[in-house]
């Protein structure tokens, strides 16, 4: 059996076809297009947001684990209610003002160990395809006007709800329901282009000088990046509905073609048992628990070793035991490393790994099932330390373990995590930072220069924000 996974569309778990034709061989699939609901740049991302994109790093990862290619898109909301609100407070334009978050938020996914997607478009670099939807959508007679507002008209689209399975009586009481604050027909209706206002960004198009509603952006820039029909799409439980209800309302209206074959919704994130909330307290940005001292490579294991559909309860104490969890991997890298016994591999490694390897994959082909992964994990560590404690492993043997680590690894990312080295001299590093900062104060740009060159070399690199200077390590 192959790889299945839950499909909030259909509410099971499908076998996973990309392209929706079976091949004989996963190599033979065309690369597997993946649409991901990305970040607004208004703040640092949470870090509930970052399970979500920790989950989406996982699905990427395991899908190449598996011989897949990966063709994977994450938007950047860069115009919004908060975006145009924190660019007007800061005096700033509102590009500069998103440049800045937009920065700060792949920054952050760099410390998480999250790669990078294949394309990161901006919502507000796809205003022509925006237009285009709008324009078919219109044709079809599924668009009115109202106060220069372009709506979608709900009633006009049969399949609407299908997703959410909320029956349309309960959308249509205003049980739940878009909350934009614009006039429209109905309850239900939803913007897909706001008139400009008064001290607002705003593109002109047919449609009058505006601004692009949120649900409108994703389906633009999916079709922008791929052009049709995608495999998966991708976001929090909480984005199903309105918005990707009105998403497939959108697309599916506009080109008569499916919009997704896979939706894949990853649950809620608790701390302390309760909704993250700044009033309560309990609210962490990523740099929150960073400048706690909690290790990034710590929150990224808290974070990717539960199940997408369960609600993950964040604690600190949960960060304490993926500490000790990952020393647990670092003892056992340290014993690997001192290895020095000559000869041939005793031939149980090779079987321990293959079993491991096998029976991975078989737990995360059942929808990606990393809970049960990381269990397997730790019992192939476990057999693994008592062949050494037997004094069977020579460094041909270690050498097949690492290689059985590394491809494991390229799933989780946690085991051998870049900047965790501790050949790193942390005190030297800042007092090269603070001379620096004295040199730049005294207007001695070329010894500033020179500070700079000196730690990119070692491969630390700076970053001045405004909240003073920040260094990472980069190899
Ligand atoms: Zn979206």
């Amino acid at each position: 059996m192959g790889l299945r996974i839950h499909n909030t569309y259909s509410g099971m778990v499908e076998e996973f076809i990309p392209s929706g034709q079976k091949k004989d061989k996963i190599g033979d699939y065309p690369p597997v297009t993946i649409y991901s609901c990305g970040p607004t740049v208004y703040g640092y991302a949470h870090i509930g947001n970052f399970r979500t994109f920790i989950f989406n790093d996982l699905l990427r990862r395991y899908l190449k684990f598996r011989g897949y290619r990966v063709d994977h898109a994450m938007n950047i909301t860069d115009v919004d209610d908060k975006t145009i609100n924190g660019s007007l407070s800061e005096g700033l334009s509102l590009r500069d003002y998103t440049d800045r978050y937009i920065k700060i938020f792949f920054e952050d996914l760099d410390s998480l160990n999250i790669e990078k997607a294949e394309h990161t478009p901006r919502a507000t670099e796809s205003i022509d395809e925006m237009v285009d939807i709008i324009r078919r959508l219109d044709e079809k007679g599924i668009v009115y006007t109202k106060d220069g507002s372009q709506y979608f008209s709900i009633s006009k689209f049969e399949n609407y709800g299908r997703l959410s399975r909320l029956d349309s009586r309960e959308i249509k009481t205003g049980l739940r329901y878009d909350t934009d604050e614009y006039e429209k027909d109905d309850v239900r209706d939803f913007v897909l282009w706001k008139a400009a206002k008064e001290n607002e960004p705003s593109w002109d198009t047919p449609y009058g000088a505006g601004r692009p509603g949120w649900h409108i952006e994703c389906s633009a820039m999916v079709r922008g990046v791929f052009g049709g029909t995608i495999d998966i799409h991708t976001g929090g439980v909480d984005l199903i509905f309105p918005h990707h209800e009105n998403e497939i309302a959108q697309s599916e209206g506009a080109y008569g073609e499916p919009f997704v074959r896979y939706w894949i919704h990853v649950e809620h994130l608790l701390v302390d048992g309760a909704k993250m909330s700044k009033s309560k307290g309990n609210f962490y940005t990523l740099r929150d628990l960073l400048d706690k001292g909690y290790s990034p490579r710590a929150i990224r294991y808290l974070l990717i070793a539960s199940h997408y559909r369960k609600q993950l309860n964040f604690t600190l104490e949960g960060l304490r035991t993926a500490e000790n969890a990952l020393a647990r991997i670092d003892n056992f890298l340290v014993r690997l490393g001192d290895i020095k016994k000559e000869g041939e591999a005793d031939p149980a490694v090779k079987t321990l790994s293959d079993e491991f390897n096998e029976h991975f994959t078989e737990i995360m082909d059942d929808d990606l099932n990393v809970s049960g992964g990381i269990g397997a994990f730790f019992e192939y560590l476990h057999s693994l330390n008592s062949l050494i404690d037997e004094g069977r492993m020579s460094l041909a043997a270690a050498a097949r373990v690492k290689e059985a680590l590394q491809r494991v690894d390229s799933v989780f990312g946690f085991i051998f995590f870049s900047g965790t080295e501790d050949d790193i001299d942390v005190t030297r590093i800042e007092s090269l930072i603070a001379q620096r900062q004295e040199a730049r104060k005294a207007k001695d740009f070329a010894r500033a220069d020179e500070i700079r060159d000196i730690l990119i070399a070692e491969g630390i690199f700076l970053e001045d924000t405004r909240d003073g200077v920040r260094w990472k390590v980069k190899k």
